[in-house]
């Protein structure tokens, strides 16, 4: 039977840690870590995000600003905007939350972002830096697995970690983290996605499962082997009447009918979704310790 990996124990500790952190740089009148969130349009997904990143920040004594931008801003006026903050000494972290209304190039406006405030980790940069083992700001959510890993001490050296889905914010950052050959990686991984013509050939091969599909419950325990570690990035909707809302959040795992053939599992929700935020935090911190250290020197 799993053990549940307690992704909201684990990213309440990691803002407990930064707190103390930024509690003693007050105690010492330094300044504090500072992340900017750029919203554009009136997206209400994105505008809760955004939200939550702002209060999150404010929990842990970081400061934070949301710059909130009409729909129909032009290319030009939010690159000179991205180059304020790049500018701007009380802003560590810059973070653009995507997606951006259509007639704005995202890519244009990642690159636009000064690598050292990456915190977002989507900059060329940042991502090439990942690929070839430098150090570097990793994207948040596939920090967040890597972090869950270490902290519930499962081993990746020389594991076969199978990851399902290769997007350039999950599944591809997070194969690339787990295949550096250091420690909490040095895994041989394996990665999959829509074309592969059997899948479960490969995931029955898991040792550690990571699954980044946006199928809800698409993984199901005939496709794993006995004490698998499963990681169930999935944030999906489904209809559930009896729900208040009328929906309820699931993975790309079926977690019941994993559950029993599983060594650990993360659940839908209260597992990987918490450590983005926590993760961002961190990655803002480690941009306020470099960007002050190099002033200082
Ligand atoms: P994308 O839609 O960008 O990528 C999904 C990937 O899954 C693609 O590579 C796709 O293959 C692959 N895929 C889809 N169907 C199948 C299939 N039947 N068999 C094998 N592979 C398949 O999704 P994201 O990576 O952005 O997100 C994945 C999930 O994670 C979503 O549920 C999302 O909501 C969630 N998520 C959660 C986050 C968090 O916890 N904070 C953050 C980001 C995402 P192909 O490339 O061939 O199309």
């Amino acid at each position: 039977m799993a053990e549940i990996i307690d992704g909201k124990k684990v990213a309440a500790d990691i803002k407990e840690e930064l707190k103390k952190k930024c509690d003693w740089l007050k105690s010492v009148a330094l300044d504090v870590p500072g992340l900017v969130t750029i919203l554009v349009g009136d997206n209400p997904a994105s505008e809760s995000y955004v939200n939550s990143k702002a209060k999150s920040c404010d929990q842990v004594g970081m400061r934070s600003k949301i710059e909130k931008l009409s729909k129909d801003i032009s290319e030009k006026e939010l690159l000179d905007i991205v180059q304020r903050y790049n500018d701007d000494e009380q802003y560590h972290g810059i973070l653009v939350q995507l997606p951006l209304p259509k007639h704005i190039n995202e890519e244009k406006i990642i690159e636009a972002i000064n690598p050292q405030k990456d915190v977002d980790g989507f900059h060329p940069i940042s991502v090439g830096n990942l690929v070839i083992g430098r150090e570097t700001f990793f994207p948040c959510t596939p920090n967040g697995i890597v972090e869950l890993l270490k902290r519930y001490k499962i081993p990746t050296s020389g594991k076969h970690v199978v990851v399902v889905g290769r997007s350039n914010i999950v599944g591809k950052p997070v194969a690339n983290m787990l295949l550096q050959k250091k420690d909490g990686a040095n895994a041989v991984v394996t990665i999959c996605h829509s074309a592969a013509k059997d899948l479960t050939v490969f995931t029955k091969q898991a040792d550690i499962l990571i699954a980044a599909i946006g199928q809800p419950n698409f993984i199901k325990a005939d496709m794993v082997k006995e004490n698998v570690v499963i990681i169930d990035v999935g944030i999906n909707r489904v209809e559930d009447s009896t729900a208040a809302k009328g929906y309820k959040i699931v993975g790309d795992v079926d977690f019941n009918d994993v559950f029993a053939k599983s060594s650990y599992i993360t659940p839908v929700p209260g597992g990987v979704g918490l450590m983005t935020v926590a993760m961002l935090l961190q990655n803002t911190f480690h941009a306020y310790i470099k960007i002050t250290n190099q002033k200082l020197n």
